[in-house]
C-alpha cells in the first residue's frame, strides 16, 4: 500500500494515522519525540528534527505525499519536500497561517472581517498605536496556542511591559472584542478546487484553551451560513490545498474572522463521531488524491476537551463517563498529564442537541472539570 507522510507526532496526527490505516494506507510521521502520540502507531516513526536534511530525504523516498498537523513546521522544511513530492497544504498557505502578522495583514488586505489591531514590531510602535484599540489583547506573532504568548492589556505602559515580557519579539495588538460566542468551520479542499465543509461548532474556552464544542452551532443560523460562506472564501482566496480550520469571534452579532489552522482543529474533533467522512478522513482523501467524503452530519454532538488538570492525582476514573449512553472517548496515549496539556477528548452525540449537551455537561462536571 502507498504511504503517506505526516509531519508532527501529536494527537492529529494520531487520528491521521487511525484513519489512514483504516483506508489502507501507511504512515510515516516525523516528529523528534520518541513517544509521540502519532509516531507510536505509525508505520514509520522518522524521530528527528523537523529540518533535519536526512530524514527529509527519508520521508519523501519512502512516501507519496506528505502533510503536516501543526503550523510551526519550518516553510524550508515543506519546500524541500515539494521539490520531490506532493505536499497538501502548500508551503505557502503555511506560512501564512504560522505568523499571526501575516495571517491578519491577509484576511484585512482579503477583505475579510477582523477585529481593529496593529503590527508592533518594535516596542515604539506601541506609543504610536491607536489609543482606540484599548483594552486589548497583545499576541506574539509566531508560536502561540492555546492563549500561550498572549497578553490582556489595558493601556499602553502594559502593553510595552508584556512586550518586553514576551522577549520584544514581533506581536500583533488587538482590540479586546465583547463576545457573543465563538464559532469554527472545517473545510477541505482538494486540488481540483472542490470543497466540503463540516457545520459550524460553537466554541467555548477555559484559560484560552478550547474546552467545549457544540456542533451544530446554536444561535441564528444566518451566522452558521455567513461562517461556512467566509471560511471557503478563505481556502478559495488562499488556493488552498487541504483541511482548515477557521475560527471566528461573533461580537454585536458581526462575524469576525480570528485565526485559521492549515490542518485538521481541535473543534473539528466532533466529525469523528458525529459525521459520515470525518476531517481526518478528508484529510487523507486530499492528500491520496481521492474525491472528498460527504461532510454531512448525522447527530448532534458536544465534544468536550480533557486537560492533564485532571490528571492531578493519576489516571482518571472514567466509569462516570461511560455510564452517559452516546459517549465516545478517545484519549491520546500521551505518558506525561502536565496542567493545560491535552489528553484526550469526549465526544456526546444522540438525537436531541439539549440531551447531548446536558450529558456532555454532566460527564464534564462528574470529571472534575470546573470553570
Ligand atoms: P489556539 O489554541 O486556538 O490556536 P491561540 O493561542 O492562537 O489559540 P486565539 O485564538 O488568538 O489564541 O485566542 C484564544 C482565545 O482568546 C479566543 O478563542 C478567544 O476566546 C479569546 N480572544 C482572543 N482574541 C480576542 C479578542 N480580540 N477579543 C476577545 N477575546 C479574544
Ligand atoms: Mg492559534
Ligand atoms: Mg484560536
Amino acid at each position: 500500500p502507498a504511504m503517506l507522510g505526516m509531519l508532527g507526532g501529536g494527537q492529529l496526527g494520531r487520528f491521521f494515522v487511525i484513519a489512514a490505516h483504516e483506508m489502507g494506507y501507511k504512515v510515516a510521521v516525523l516528529d523528534p519525540d520518541r513517544n509521540s502520540p502519532a509516531g507510536k502507531i505509525a508505520d514509520v516513526h522518522l524521530c528527528a528534527a523537523y529540518d533535519d536534511e536526512t530524514a527529509l530525504q527519508s520521508l519523501a523516498e519512502q512516501c507519496a505525499a506528505i502533510t503536516t498537523e501543526f503550523e510551526n513546521v519550518p516553510a524550508s522544511t515543506l519546500e524541500f519536500l515539494a521539490q520531490h513530492r506532493t505536499v497538501r497544504p502548500a508551503a505557502a498557505s503555511v506560512a501564512i497561517a504560522q505568523n499571526r502578522v501575516a495571517e491578519k495583514n491577509f484576511f484585512r488586505d482579503s477583505g475579510f472581517p477582523v477585529a481593529p489591531y496593529a503590527v508592533i514590531e518594535q516596542a515604539i510602535d506601541i506609543p504610536a498605536a491607536d489609543s482606540g484599540l484599548y483594552p486589548a489583547i497583545l499576541k506574539v506573532a509566531r508560536f502561540g496556542y492555546d492563549g500561550k504568548g498572549q497578553a490582556r492589556v489595558a493601556t499602553p505602559e502594559e502593553a510595552s511591559a508584556a512586550f518586553e515580557k514576551f522577549g520584544a519579539e514581533v506581536c500583533v495588538l488587538e482590540r479586546m472584542l465583547r463576545l457573543d460566542y465563538e464559532v469554527s468551520v472545517v473545510l477541505a479542499r482538494d486540488a481540483d478546487g472542490n470543497v466540503e465543509t463540516f457545520p459550524a461548532a460553537e466554541n467555548s474556552h477555559l484559560n484560552g484553551i478550547l474546552d467545549v464544542s457544540i456542533a451544530p452551532a446554536r444561535g441564528d443560523a444566518a451566522i452558521r451560513e455567513q461562517a461556512r460562506q467566509l471560511a471557503v472564501d478563505v481556502a478559495q482566496k488562499l488556493n488552498y490545498t487541504g483541511v482548515l480550520g477557521v475560527e471566528f469571534f461573533v461580537s454585536q452579532g458581526r462575524l469576525l474572522v480570528n485565526e485559521m489552522a492549515p490542518r485538521p482543529h481541535n473543534s473539528g474533533h466532533y466529525t469523528i463521531d458525529a459525521c459520515v467522512t470525518s476531517q481526518f478522513e478528508q484529510q487523507v482523501r486530499v492528500l491520496a488524491g481521492l474525491p472528498l467524503g460527504d461532510a454531512r452530519q448525522h447527530s448532534p454532538a458536544v465534544m468536550v476537551n480533557l486537560l492533564g488538570d485532571i490528571w492531578s492525582r493519576g489516571e482518571p476514573s472514567w466509569d462516570a463517563a461511560y455510564a452517559e449512553p452516546g459517549l465516545k472517548m478517545h484519549l491520546y496515549g500521551k505518558h506525561e498529564a502536565r496542567p493545560g496539556r491535552k489528553m484526550g477528548h469526549f465526544t456526546v452525540v444522540g438525537d436531541k442537541a439539549d440531551q447531548t449537551l446536558q450529558g456532555a455537561l454532566k460527564v464534564r462536571h462528574l470529571l472534575g472539570i470546573r470553570d
